[in-house]
């Protein structure tokens, strides 16, 4: 038997599973079909509304849509954060539909001359990740005749700690190295772009609040440098994110309290040379990571060398993280049980395993679960952030699974949407 992560705590306590007050079958009869995510978006505004409380006031909020794309659940947060972050064209058109050009800002390496056009013609914010960048951005926005938004994106020498995945403190593609961007910055300034300021990204999927604390602290002083070089104050200073979600056995919730806290500390003594800039924290998981449960019916029962297997219709397809394939070094189970099962039923140890014709394709190993048969449905959780958009779906060329929002507070339980085709 191997351990699980913790199930989310609104998941908690019900057998059979509900989600947003409805069972497991209510949603896929409604859906149509397995496999299915559902978003419960109560939860996401719950996650909102407690990091406003927890963040010094005038923060900004800003959604990483690469987390989630889903058009509904997008339509759905853009009302409660200030600023959409983006990645792409595909993108940009998802958050244009939902908030002004100027609410968005977009950063990524490789953004080609067509999507430069067309993020300044839409009055996007273009974080800029090289020099090479900036100079197309410009002739891109002469050719429109218009003023791009240029924010310039660092690549500082910071690491945060204990990150899932680091991005600053080394050689990256990822901005430009931090003892070249103010000259990037005055660049920009004087070629008459609408300076928007500095993005500074060091990291995601941080459990430690203290390495978040440290992490923004360095980072308001590096900005603080630069804005002194630059000799311009930076209208809006993106002090990146890495807020991390528990997702295996042993982790547990970011006290988000305590970076507020340590946080409404240093903006309350910053440097002149940032006196009067607003800042922001772009989060994705943290923010949706935990709302989505994915479902997906036992097709097969099967015994194989003394161990049990339970073979379901859904997989690493739809759900890459759960596998353990995506950015993670060592396989470890998410949560997982059985939707359909109610209180007191016996238990096993059974791993789920998907319907592709990869041994990749485990869902949870050796887990201890409620005895389950063909028709069952298993849920697995933490499937809000990097679930569908980021799975390879046309791997062995199974249906798409559905998606559907549920818990919307004037429309409970409405279902928007749904790609089962
Ligand atoms: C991916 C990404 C995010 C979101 O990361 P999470 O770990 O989901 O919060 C934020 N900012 C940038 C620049 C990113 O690339």
């Amino acid at each position: 038997m191997k351990p699980m992560g913790t199930i989310p705590a609104e998941f908690r306590g019900s057998a059979p599973l509900l989600i947003a007050g409805r069972r497991a079958g209510d949603w896929i009869a409604d859906a149509g079909d397995t496999p299915l995510f559902v978003y419960d978006v109560a939860i996401v505004a719950a996650r909102i509304a407690r990091l406003r409380a927890a963040m010094p006031a005038g923060l900004d909020v800003h959604y990483a849509i690469k987390a989630n794309p889903f058009v509904p659940l997008i339509a759905a947060i853009a009302p409660l954060v200030d600023g959409l972050d983006i990645a792409s064209r595909g993108e940009m058109a998802l958050a244009l539909a939902a908030k002004p050009g100027a609410a968005i800002s977009f950063a990524g390496p490789g953004k080609r001359d067509d999507e430069l056009t067309a993020a300044i013609a839409a009055g996007v914010t273009l974080n800029l990740e090289s020099e090479g960048e900036a100079d197309r951005a410009l002739a891109a926005a002469a050719r429109l005749g218009v003023t791009p938004r240029l924010a310039v994106r660092v690549n500082p020498e910071i690491e945060l700690r204990g990150s899932g995945m680091r991005m600053g403190g080394r050689a990256s593609p990822f901005g430009i190295d931090a003892d070249r961007a103010a000259a990037l910055a005055k660049r920009v300034i004087a070629a008459g772009a609408d300076w928007r300021g500095f993005h500074i990204f060091a990291g995601s999927q941080a459990l430690d609040p203290q390495a978040i604390i440290e992490t923004q602290a360095e980072t308001l002083a590096l900005a603080g440098r630069l804005a002194d070089q630059v000799g311009v104050m930076p209208p809006l200073v993106n002090l990146g994110g890495g807020f991390g979600i528990p997702y295996f056995p042993g982790e547990v919730p970011l006290d988000v309290e305590a970076i507020g806290a340590a946080l409404a500390e240093r903006m309350a003594a910053l440097p002149e040379s940032l006196a009067g800039a607003r800042f922001a924290i772009e989060l994705g998981r943290w923010l949706v990571g935990e709302c989505g449960v994915y479902l997906t019916r036992v097709i097969d029962r099967k015994d194989s060398r003394g161990e049990t297997f339970l073979v379901v219709d859904g997989g690493l397809h739809h759900q890459l993280a759960a596998s353990g394939n995506f950015g993670t070094v060592v396989k470890r189970n998410y949560p997982v049980a059985v939707a359909t099962a109610g209180k007191d039923a016996p238990v096993e140890t059974v791993s789920v395993v998907g319907c592709l014709c990869t041994p990749l394709d485990r869902l949870a190993d050796r887990v201890t679960l409620p005895v389950a048969a063909p028709g069952d449905v298993i849920a697995i959780f933490m499937a809000g952030a990097y679930g569908l958009s980021a799975s390879p779906s046309a791997f062995l060329g199974h249906a798409l699974p559905g998606e559907v929002l549920a818990g919307q507070a004037d429309t409970p339980n409405a279902i928007f949407t749904s790609s089962v085709p």
